[in-house]
Formats: structure tokens, sequence, C-alpha cells
């Protein structure tokens, strides 16, 4: 069946298999960034809803979920990922006009959501323990227990896979989710609860609480039955969430910010590094925890790689990202585009080469042009903070262990490339760059069988994988006398 979610009511808030209003009666307004005009209105939680969504879901861990067969686990998952896969258009339209995400983009994250959720559904039986000689004899085993009910909080930038990508581990392991989405793009989320009802998952399983962070969020991360939170999102707000969680020692894991390097060595494919990296950091209009933000080029090919890679990037398309050919949207927000252009201003202010970009390219939506920066200095705030804009900073290096340095000297850590045709070079630099995930000769960070996280400020803890299910489990040993 496809529908229009915003005729069905996807914006209100989706608890115990329900769709209802927020109790404080207040509502968000969804403002398409390429036009600037809100387009539709969702219900925001109020702390009554925060206990109302939690007690349900304890409810449905407690009563239905926690026991549910395996198979009739792998069952609802495979269901859930089937009626997504029959929704890919209206919920890419819906992302697309909601957060700017170019249509072809929005559609590949659509499928890369269903494609979670089917890994999972295999994965629901393939969750193993283990059996242990220990030394005095017996027989020892493992188990992996769900831990409850999960606080899973989403950002705006990849708002449906990421969403996938923690609400799927987590059933899977045998969880109950209460799913809080940013308040910028909240509309897909409300569609998967309700996918995830219609595919005969138990009513609270899985609770979609749409509201302010600032408001709900410290009552959702402090309760008492949420046993664990999943974040992903600012280092500052993933910080502060770690401080409310030591409270009752809650389990976490924060995927965060980053600054991820590009590096580029001279024996490299020049062409094929220097035409595909623009697309690295201006992909999703540079909102990309992963954007390879700080390129680092071996000086003999610097100038013929910056050519490359600034025609490159003035070839791209930006503009309406309802359109097909479009490549590059708007951003989210009047307020994200500030602050990308304020790096800009304070660039241009210390005499920095805008070798690309640095204007507004359409007179109406939140539109920045891809902006390349040149003989910016390793102390520049350019350099090292995360813009999460359509910004780079290309620079050179002379010897690779002072490049290393450079690469290193940043509180992130969370992906990055290598090009290189040196096999050796390339597993030795691999070895040392201080990051969570790392692509050779490619840019690929994310991929839906491998753990994905930052080292350092970038975060603690896995999603993806093998590794995010285990995150969702208590390991309990159990041991039994002869
Ligand atoms: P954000 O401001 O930290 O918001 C993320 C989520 O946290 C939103 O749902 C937000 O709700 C909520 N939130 C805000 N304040 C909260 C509080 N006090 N307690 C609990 N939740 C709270 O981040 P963002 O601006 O949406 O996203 C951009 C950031 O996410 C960037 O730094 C980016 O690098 C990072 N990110 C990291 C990854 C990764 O995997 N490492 C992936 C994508 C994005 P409201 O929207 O209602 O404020």
């Amino acid at each position: 069946m496809i529908r229009d979610p915003l005729i069905e009511g996807a914006t209100q808030l989706f608890i115990n298999g329900e769709p209802r209003d927020g109790s404080g009666g207040k509502r968000i307004p969804q403002i398409n960034p390429a036009t600037e005009e809100v387009f539709a209105e969702v219900a925001a939680a109020a702390l009554k809803d925060v206990e109302a969504a939690v007690e349900g879901a304890q409810r449905a861990f407690a009563q239905t979920w926690r026991d549910l067969s395996p198979r009739k686990r792998t069952d609802i998952l495979f269901n859930i990922a089937r009626l997504i896969r029959e929704n890919t258009e209206p919920l890419a339209q819906l992302e697309s006009r909601n957060i700017g995400k170019p249509i072809t983009d929005a559609r590949d994250e659509v499928q890369l959501g269903a494609r979670v959720f089917e890994y999972y559904a295999g994965a629901v039986t393939k969750l193993f323990g283990q059996t242990i000689p220990v030394a005095r004899g017996g027989f020892d085993f493992t188990l992996r227990q769900p831990m409850g009910v999960v606080a899973a909080i989403v950002p705006w930038n990849f708002p449906f896979p990421i969403a996938c990508w923690k609400v799927a581990p987590a059933l899977a392991a045998g969880n109950t989710v209460v799913l809080k989405p940013a308040s910028q793009s909240p509309l897909t989320a409300i569609m998967l609860g309700q996918f995830a009802h219609e595919a005969g998952l138990p009513a609270g399983a899985l609770q979609v609480l749409p509201g302010a962070g600032g408001e709900i969020g410290d009552a959702l991360v402090a309760h008492p039955l949420v046993r664990k939170v999943s974040f992903t999102g600012s280092t500052a707000v993933g910080s502060r969430i770690m401080g409310i969680a030591a409270g009752d020692l809650k389990r976490i894991s924060l995927e965060l910010g980053g600054k991820s390097p590009n590096i580029v060595f001279a024996d490299a494919d020049v062409e094929q590094a220097a035409t595909t990296s623009p697309m690295s950091v201006f992909a999703n209009t540079g909102q990309d925890c992963c954007a390879r933000s700080r390129v680092f080029v071996e000086r003999r090919i610097f100038n013929a790689f910056v050519e490359k890679f600034v025609a490159a990037t003035q070839q791209l398309r930006v503009g309406d990202p309802l359109q097909e050919a479009t490549q590059i949207g708007p951003l989210v927000s009047a307020g994200q585009r500030r602050v990308a252009e304020d790096f800009i201003v304070e660039a241009r202010k210390a005499g920095r080469t805008v070798a690309a970009g640095g204007g507004r390219p359409l007179d109406k939506g939140f539109y920045l042009e891809p902006t390349v920066l040149l003989e910016v200095d390793p102390g520049d705030r350019v350099w090292r903070e995360e813009v999460f804009g359509p910004v780079v900073c290309i620079r050179p290096f002379d010897n690779e262990a002072q490049m290393l340095r450079e690469v290193n000297d940043s509180r992130y850590g969370l992906s990055g490339s290598i090009w290189t045709n040196d096999l050796k070079r390339a597993l030795r630099v691999s070895r040392q760059v201080e990051s969570g995930v790392l692509s050779i000769n490619s840019h690929s960070s994310v991929h839906v069988e491998a753990p994905f996280g930052g080292f350092k400020q970038s975060g603690l803890g896995r999603d993806l994988g093998m590794s995010a299910m285990e995150g969702y489990t208590e390991l309990k040993n159990v041991y039994v006398a002869e």
C-alpha cells in the first residue's frame, strides 16, 4: 500500500501503536529549505509524553518482544524492510522536502534503511554466545541478553538511515526503542513507526517521540527505565548525555562530530582522487559527519590536484533537490548556512584564498556554493572545527611523518581517505591515522555489515555490523557445576 504520509497523519507522536498529539499541544513547523516555506507541522512531545512512551516501551519489552521467538522477530523485521522498500518514493520525497536532500540521494538512503533491517532480521539467529573451558571443570557458557528500553536520539542530516541503524539492531537483540528524531526532520521517523506497527511489531516496541531535544532530552536520558542511550549528533550534546547517563550508569553509544582527513600521495591516481574528492566533502551539502573537509596533498602534485579538484567542484549541479540531476541541495536551515558563511568570512578576513564558491548561488532557499579554501593555517578555526557545510580546506605536505602529526592534531577521529598505489604505505598510514573508519583509494565510510564510529571526541561505541547488535545486549556468564 503506497500512501501520502502527510495526509495519513504522519505528523503526530507514535506511542503504543497509535498517533497522538503532544500533551502540551505544541507543534514544530517543518520548513522546506529549498523554498523557505512551512509545508507541515508536527506535534511536539512534552515531559508527560516521555513518561508514557518509556513506560509503554517497558511494557512491550516485558510482556511481548523480549520473549518472542527469534523466528517471529526475524519475520517482523523483514516485513518492516519490505514496507520501507514499497514506500521508497514517498519516504524519499518527504525527506527531500524536509531537509533539502537531493532526491536520488534520498532514494539511496531509504534503500540503505531497508538493507539495515534485512541485515538485522538475519542477525537475530546469529548472535552467538560462547562455551568456555573454565579451570574448575563443569560447563560455562555466555548469553547475550537484551537490555530493556533503548532511547535512540538521531540528527537531521541522515534522518532515515541513522534511525534505521539504531532501531533495527536494538529490536533484533530483543530491546524496545523510544526514537527521538531531530526537530528539523521528524517525518520519516514517524513513518518508520507506522510501518513497524503495520509489519507486526507489538504496540509500544517502537515509540516515536518528536519534540525539542532541549525540552525533553534530559528527561528521556535520565529516565530510570531507559537502559541504554544511543545517540548521534553533536559532540556538545553527546558529552551532556554522557554526564546525565553517568547518574545511573546507563549504557551509551555516541556517534559525534568529525573533521576527517583526505590524504593524497603523489603516487596515487591523481585524476581519480581529485575528481571524486569534491563529493567526499560536498555531498549532503557538507552536512556529513564523515565529510573529508581537510585535504592533505603531497606537494609534488599539489597544483595539479587543486586545479582538477576546483574544476570538478565547479561542475557540481547545485539546485532544486527534487530535480533528478541535482547533486547539491540547500543547507537544512538559514542558521546552518550562517554558521558555514561565518567560517568563510573569517577565512577571507585572514587573507586565505577562496579558490571556488563562497557565495549564494540562488536567491531563494538556504543555498551556499561549494567552497574551496587554500593557504589556510593549521591554527585556523576552519581547519580545526567541524563546519557542517560545504567548505573544504586543501593544504600541501612534504613528508609523511609531519603530515600524520597534522592529521592527528584534532579532537576528532571519525573517518578519512588515503590515496596511494603503494600498498605498504597504505597499510602503514592507515594504522597511524587516529580514526574509527578509513578507506583506501575510495571515499566510502558506511557499510551495513561493518562497524562504524569514532575515536577521541568523535564518539564511543559502534553502529552497524554485529558490533552494534552486541552493543544492545548485556553479556551474562552462566556456570553449571558437574
Ligand atoms: P544535535 O544538535 O546534537 O542534535 C542531535 C539530536 O539530539 C537531535 O535529535 C536533537 O533534538 C537532540 N538533542 C538536542 N539537545 C539535546 C539534549 N539536551 N538531550 C538530548 N537530546 C538532545 O546535532 P545536529 O545538529 O542535529 O547534528 C549534527 C551533528 O551530528 C554534527 O556534529 C555531526 O557531525 C553529527 N553526526 C554524527 C554522525 C556520526 O555517526 N558520527 C552522523 C551524523 C551526524 P532537536 O533537534 O530537537 O534539538
